[in-house]
């Protein structure tokens, strides 16, 4: 893009001076602030969440879905003391796509609901609530294929930065078709929240997350554990499983899961495609060596 482009985006949105209290660009996937003065981008050293004081990334980052859908998205989100409606719109500096957002303040002119919530603590909750809502799988209140896709790269990157490893595990319940042809359906869900549950209980750090892939197939990802970590993790949660009863009126389910493992050191330029496709592979042959097993 020539900078005469990146000035006239510059001065078209100063129009909104006015309607915003915050305008800034931002590269998501870096989780980093950008600047662009006397036509030269740089990186200033906070990282974009800082703004929100709560020293995490955000979970529903929707500037990073602006730049993974190439749409503009809008969500409400909150400091200590404000909230603040955004907006994220997608565009292109110097084949650098970055993401421009605008802060809407509307911690006074927001109408919840006749304005009888008493204290902020209940309009946080019902914003966290609200922004939930795009990111978990509602059967098993875990995360979704969308949180995968839009953290899973920002993880890779942040491993890469910090020349550390990670490791993504597929985990998929074996001859889950012979539950739902048993016990029926509404009992194969129930068994799908214990999965997600067991899953959940095996992992410790704060960085490591659980989603689900699709069907009867989830994935884990560990920020910074190498294979062996990787490894007895799931090896954890294969014992786990193995020996759990799942109590079904008059039924006692036991259930068995195969596991994939796919450790690397990431480069900056790497897909989470790539790492996606070799947990796969593991888990093909950890199914077609025989099942409830973990391969890497
Ligand atoms: P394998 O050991 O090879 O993984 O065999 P499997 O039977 O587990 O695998 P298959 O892919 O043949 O069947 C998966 C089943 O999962 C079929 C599908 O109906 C069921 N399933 C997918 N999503 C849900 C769900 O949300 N609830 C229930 N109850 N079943 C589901
Ligand atoms: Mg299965
Ligand atoms: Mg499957």
């Amino acid at each position: 893009m020539y900078d005469k482009e990146v000035q006239d985006i510059i001065d078209k949105l100063a129009v909104f001076d006015k309607m915003y209290e915050v305008m800034r660009f931002v590269d998501p996937v870096h989780k980093k602030v950008i600047s662009y003065k006397n036509n030269k981008v740089s990186e200033l050293s906070a990282q974009c969440f800082d703004f929100w004081g709560k020293n995490k990334i955000c979970d529903n980052c929707i500037s990073i879905r602006a730049l993974n859908e190439n749409k503009t998205f809008v969500k409400v989100e909150f400091t200590s003391d404000k909230v603040f409606m955004i907006t994220a719109i997608p565009f292109e500096i110097e084949d650098r796509r970055i993401v421009s957002e605008l802060l809407k303040d509307t911690t006074n002119s927001m109408i919840l609901k006749n304005g009888e919530y008493e204290n902020t603590s209940e309009i946080y909750a019902m914003i966290d609530g609200m922004n939930n809502l795009a990111l978990k799988d509602p059967l098993t209140n875990i995360y979704n294929r969308r949180y995968i896709n839009e953290r899973l790269p920002v993880d890779l990157i942040s491993t890469a930065l910090s020349d550390q490893e990670i490791t993504i595990i597929m985990a998929d319940i074996d001859f889950f078709k012979k539950v739902n042809d048993t016990y029926g359906h509404l009992v194969g869900d129930e068994v799908l929240k214990i999965f997600a549950s067991t899953i959940s209980f095996c992992l410790k750090r704060e960085t490591d997350w659980l989603a689900r892939f699709g069907g009867e197939e989830f994935l884990i990802c560990l920020p910074g554990a190498g294979i062996k970590k990787g490894v007895d993790i799931a090896e954890k949660i294969r014992r786990e499983i193995e020996s759990k009863e799942i109590v079904s009126g008059n039924n006692t389910i036991k259930i068995t899961a195969s596991f994939g493992v796919c450790s690397v050191r990431p480069t900056q330029d790497i897909k989470m495609e790539s790492l996606i496709e070799v947990a796969d592979k593991k888990l093909y042959l950890a199914k077609n060596n025989g099942r409830n097993r973990v391969e890497y």
